[in-house]
């Protein structure tokens, strides 16, 4: 495997960073997970502008300019033989004496990126059975619309799912209602047949896969609401789902000990998942 580590392609086992870069010692950079699909990265506009944003927000000059960046990560893609699988990307704010305030501006920023494959029927499979989540209070800062590297609060969610046989960990704020996954955005189909997800203004990273069920959904013209929605509404359910660009549209048919629906992943996210890569703008090639 090859990694690409400020400038250079490397063997992936040698890849590294400095000991004193931010990321390492402040978490203090950001980063994006595009899936790859038959050898086209998936959405890749739609990541390199969200990236732009996280990096803006934190005042991070851009490694490269976008269009190299492009050509970088299809460059790692094509080096690593991915067919199907996931891009990282990671950008921090670069390698300076530890102090919290920035660097001075001589200061370049550090960007890596690393590839690898995942074989889809595994992902697949696990769609088939629908997967199953625990609720989890909310405890991260109120700039999860960042997509940094500070994922702590999320590895502890995650790893409390885990140790209880889920998948995945729903957070919910102060008024019980769901924010998102450790690692994904959450949604339910309600029994009247409408899908809703909380609105990206607050407590949630603004997705890219969220953004393209979206556009399948004023596509098929399908029921939405875009509001936020309680643990308790989502335990009654008929649906639920989650989505990241790592999974996809994946079925959910559990949250705590309440079965979702008849306990089988839902058709109306069966039916997005098989509609997604229809839909995506993938990036040319
Ligand atoms: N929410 C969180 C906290 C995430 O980490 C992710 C993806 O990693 C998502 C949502 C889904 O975002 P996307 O669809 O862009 O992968």
């Amino acid at each position: 495997r090859i990694a690409y580590v400020n400038g250079q392609y490397v063997p992936h086992a040698q890849a590294a960073v400095h000991v004193e870069d931010r990321g390492y010692q402040f978490a203090d950079g950001v980063y994006e997970v595009c899936e790859v699909w038959s050898g086209k990265i998936v959405d890749a506009p739609r990541h390199l502008d969200r990236l732009g944003r996280s990096l803006g927000e934190l005042r991070i000059e851009w490694p490269m300019a976008r269009r190299a960046l492009e050509f970088v990560m299809r460059e790692v893609v094509r080096r690593n033989k991915v067919r199907n699988g996931i891009v990282y990307m990671q950008v921090t704010r670069g390698v300076s004496r530890r102090d919290h305030y920035f660097p001075s501006e001589d200061v370049a920023p550090s960007i890596v990126i690393t590839a690898r494959s995942a074989n889809p029927k595994v992902a697949d499979a696990t769609a088939a059975k629908g997967i199953s989540v625990v609720t989890y209070p909310e405890n991260r800062w109120p700039r999860v619309d960042i997509k940094t590297v500070a994922l702590l609060p999320n590895v502890l969610a995650k790893q409390h799912a885990k140790e209880n046989g889920a998948k995945e960990a729903w957070y919910f704020d102060k008024d019980n209602n769901v924010t998102e996954g450790g690692s994904t955005n959450a949604w339910i189909v309600t029994k009247e047949g409408v899908l809703v997800t909380r609105p990206a203004e607050s407590g949630i990273l603004r997705g890219i896969t969220r953004s393209v069920i979206l556009d399948i959904i004023a596509r098929e013209g399908l029921k939405f609401e875009e509001r936020p929605f309680s643990v308790e509404e989502a335990k009654n359910a008929k649906e639920a789902f989650v989505t990241a660009a790592s999974t996809i549209a994946m079925p959910v048919v559990k949250i705590d000990e309440a079965i979702i629906g008849n306990g089988h992943p839902g058709s109306v996210a069966t039916q997005l998942r098989e509609m997604f890569h229809t839909a995506t703008d993938f990036m040319m090639v």
